[in-house]
């Protein structure tokens, strides 16, 4: 049976950290899917379509890699996708904190899933989507933070 984990986020961008837990993940799973939380009450910096295309560009040459959108519990979408796997990225303890809990509320709604961490790669520790998106607002470069050209 294949190994296979969603990786969810909000990604309003995805990074490269995201992209290097991602890559780092493949060695653990036969499958990834990104999995882009829609929440209905809060809106997007970046739009969605355009979001999911340049993903899917930056990880083209890993075809066991796939992005999609979903709405509602994390947990529930996990076992549409027939994944038994959530997979996170932890940069500090803050990360932990909430990762805890989140973990914590998938597993009660879905007893079989198991969330597995990755530590980010230290170089990445600091790249963060909502400092990228203050940095953006206020019209200044975030190429470096990112695995595509915006
Ligand atoms: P969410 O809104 O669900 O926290 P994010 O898009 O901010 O979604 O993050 C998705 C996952 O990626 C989370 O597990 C988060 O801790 C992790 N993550 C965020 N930034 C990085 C980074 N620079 N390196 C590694 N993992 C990261």
């Amino acid at each position: 049976m294949k190994n296979i984990a969603i990786f969810p986020g909000s990604f309003d961008p995805f990074t490269k950290g995201h992209q290097d837990i991602v890559v780092r993940g493949l060695a653990v799973f036969d499958e990834i899917i990104i999995a882009i939380g829609i929440n209905t009450t809060k809106e997007r910096y970046f739009n969605l379509e355009k979001m999911i295309t340049k993903i899917e560009q930056s990880l083209v040459n890993y075809k066991n890699v796939s992005v999609v959108s979903y709405e509602g519990l994390t947990a529930e979408f996990a076992k549409k996708c027939g994944a038994k796997f959530i997979l996170r990225g932890l940069r500090n303890t803050t990360d932990f904190e909430y990762e805890n809990a989140i973990a914590y509320g998938n597993k009660s709604i879905n007893q079989d899933l198991e969330t597995i961490f990755l530590i980010t790669s230290p170089p990445l520790t600091s790249i963060s989507s909502s400092i990228i998106r203050e940095i953006h607002k206020f019209g200044g470069n975030v190429d470096e933070f990112l695995p595509y050209k915006l």
